[in-house]
């Protein structure tokens, strides 16, 4: 059984987030056995349980309503191995280990577990895979090395690098074993960043050096804006984002069959170093044709799809469709568990659709950043068919529903996909799934209200929560008929009870262990990893409540990503009003290496910014290069010491500074979500300037 200090070996550096790229580190105080049921021998959880009959007969079920007869994925996932990875574990530069498929080989000791959902076990066994693979001859690709793939193509004088991973090293650990194998000693000539996720390109140091990208010798290509959209997904509620990628991601979890078993895209995130080098051309239009290294090549500008900024390449030469994650061997996000503003699948699906058409009649190869490729026109036709197909009818069935009246509190009940599509592994939930994303959809269109106004300003859960409990007799009989609602398999009614009295009753630990036995049986029923290691994640808070941590540095790379007037609106997230109360100045802030000139104003206790503005009369004026101001937002130097030593020049009333760093506020990732959960602790201080960012998301 792995201890909980073992676990946070596992907690990528993405996942964490005091500071950026910081990782926890648990103390092992909180963790007790105790409580009611029989716990199981060989769970990792002191209180874990088995799953019960109910969950058994959920997965045996599902077993025989799944396409299993089709094992394509499996062929295509093992053509064209060259090499597999012998080293199961990568070690950072920084000495813990980045990447670790050890911990996952328990996947492939059973056909079955009674704790997986076989569809979801299937998919985990198929990432599990880890080595070089031939695509076509020219085109290669180093899997199972991170949580995406890494694509090398041949070009004229090297090799064309598509989306370098997570992390630096596990890039280089990929590319040594590509150069052992196939790369013939010849450099990287150029770099594809296909999208803005930062499992796309965080690796990218791992195998290009800046000088050659600033000389012009290696140039990176990516989607227009690349650089805004990269970094502002999630910058603005990055602390929440991250707070709730512990449960989506299961980051707690050790991966066993009663916890962590895999995250579908891949099998994990890899915690090395996160890197990132600005793009020296974007490709503007919708479709654009050049030649990069010699090879020509097609891209598709697809924004607003799976990400932000996103976009597919067709190699005409070699008939060789590259479909970035737009198109992969799962139903994708809609929405997205971690927190993000809802995707919209029309156009998704139109995108995939117009590939089809320019490209997808003639390809005779397919291949993504997730995943493995497609052979021959029919399979490529076949795939993007049915994912076109997959994202329109998610969008326009639901709406269909909606303007009959089901609301975003009934349309998971309500919506199922076709048969035809459900027939189709590359359409199940790996990472989408049909339940949150249809209620993604109704969110996208009418947003959270149902339209009963009993819920249009409800009291907090916890306001309501005692009438609920008196009304219902008190705590002991809500635990007797939550253990009947348990003990008859009625998962979902006895967790809207237990959950009530937990509610009421946040130091209720019998109540917890309750709710959590409940999650539990739930998490094991799940296809989708992001709801099984979001039931599980709670019930593992609720059981041992949230750890305490300490943080590591940020990636410098990423914070020097955020614009200037990013930075400044979070300044203004990151102020508590309340302590800005009766405090009014206006400043005006000049990078004279940048040329940039910002008015920010603090009124109305509501620290607001305007780009390109100067005040006539300010209280203020701040000059600072925007490289010095880096320092002081990836906390290397304070904004005090930038001004004491004159590398900023102030005139007027600096005390202001010292007003607005007393409004400031570190957010701490461990905030509480599951009633009764917190055990406190010390967050370590922050520069009140520190650009306070999370690592970006992988996805
Ligand atoms: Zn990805």
């Amino acid at each position: 059984m792995a201890t909980r200090r073992e676990f946070v070996k596992s907690i990528p550096a993405v996942g964490t987030a005091f500071a950026v790229g910081g990782r926890l580190v648990l103390d092992d105080s909180s963790a007790q056995a105790q409580g009611a049921g029989a716990p199981l021998a060989g769970h990792f959880h002191p209180k874990g349980k088995a799953p019960s009959e109910f969950t058994l007969n959920v997965l045996r079920q599902a077993h025989g309503e799944l396409p299993f007869g089709d094992t394509r994925d499996f062929e295509e996932q093992k053509k064209g191995l060259i090499a597999p990875m012998q080293d199961l574990k990568i070690t950072a530069d920084a000495g813990h280990v980045a990447w670790d498929m050890e911990r996952f080989q328990f996947l492939d000791k059973q056909d079955e577990f009674d704790s997986i959902h076989p569809s979801l076990l299937r998919q985990s066994k198929l990432n599990n895979n880890y080595g070089l693979y031939e695509v076509i001859p020219g085109i290669y690709q180093v899997r199972g090395f991170d949580l995406s793939d890494i694509t090398f193509i041949r070009g004229k004088t090297g090799w064309i690098v598509f989306d370098p991973l997570v992390s630096k090293e596990v890039v280089r650990a990929a590319w040594k074993l590509f150069q052992q194998h196939v790369g013939q000693g010849l450099p990287v000539s150029a770099v594809i960043y296909s999208h803005t996720h930062g499992d796309h390109w965080g690796g990218v140091r791992g195998i290009v050096d800046e000088a050659d990208v600033r000389s012009g010798k290696v140039p990176i290509i990516a989607p227009v804006d690349f650089m805004e959209f990269t970094v502002s997904e999630n910058v603005y509620a990055g602390n929440a984002m991250n707070r709730r990628l512990f449960y989506q991601y299961g980051l707690l979890l050790p991966a066993s069959p009663h916890g962590y078993a895999g995250q579908g895209l891949g099998q994990a995130v890899s915690a090395g170093a996160t890197t990132l080098i600005a793009p020296t051309r974007s490709v503007e239009k919708p479709v654009e044709e050049f030649e990069v290294d010699g090879v020509t090549m097609i891209f598709q500008n697809t924004p607003n799809t799976e990400a932000p900024r996103e976009m597919n390449t067709y190699i005409p030469d070699m008939k060789a469709l590259w479909m970035a994650e737009n198109v992969t061997a799962t139903l994708h996000n809609i929405y997205t568990l971690r927190g993000a503003q809802v995707r919209d699948p029309l156009g998704w699906s139109k995108y995939i659709g117009e590939a089809l058409y320019r490209f997808g009649l003639e390809a005779e190869v397919m291949f993504a950043s997730h995943h493995w490729p497609r052979w021959g026109n029919a399979r490529i036709q076949e795939v993007l068919r049915g994912q076109r197909d997959l994202y329109a009818h998610m969008n326009n069935q639901v709406l269909h529903f909606a303007n009959q009246g089901v609301t975003i509190n009934e349309i998971h009940n309500v919506y199922e996909m076709p048969k035809g599509l459900q027939d189709k592994w590359f359409c199940r939930g790996y990472h989408g799934s049909a339940q949150h994303n249809s209620r993604g959809v109704v969110q996208r269109y009418l947003g959270f209200w149902d339209c009963n106004p009993t819920t249009l300003i409800p009291l907090s859960p916890s306001d309501s929560a005692p009438l609920y409990v008196e009304m219902m007799g008190g705590a002991d009989k809500i635990m007797t008929r939550g253990q009947q609602l348990h003990d008859e398999g009625k998962y979902l009614l006895a967790s809207e009870i237990v959950n009530k009295l937990v509610q009421a009753q946040p130091q209720n630990q019998a109540a917890k262990d309750l709710l959590a036995d409940i999650f539990e049986q739930i998490g094991y029923q799940q296809e989708n990893p992001g709801l099984r290691n979001s039931f599980l994640a709670a019930a593992y808070e609720l059981r041992s409540g949230i750890p305490q941590g300490e943080t590591a540095t940020a990636s410098p790379d990423v914070i020097r990503a955020m614009s200037t007037e990013l930075f400044l609106n979070f300044l203004g997230i990151r102020m508590d009003s309340r302590k800005a109360e009766g405090m009014r100045f206006t400043i005006n802030l000049i990078t004279p290496d940048k040329g940039e000139k910002f008015i920010i104003e603090l009124e109305n206790a509501t620290l607001t910014n305007i780009k390109g503005f100067l005040a006539s009369k300010p209280d203020l004026t701040l000059m600072i290069n925007r490289s010095d101001l880096e320092l002081t937002m990836t906390g290397t130097k304070s904004l005090e010491a930038q001004i004491a030593d004159g590398t900023a020049k102030v005139e007027g009333d600096a005390s202001i500074l010292k007003q607005l760093a007393s409004t400031m506020v570190d957010f701490d990732p461990r905030f509480e979500i599951m009633p009764g959960t917190k055990a406190g602790g010390v967050v370590a201080k922050e520069d009140p300037y520190e650009a306070d960012e999370r690592q970006p998301i992988a996805e």
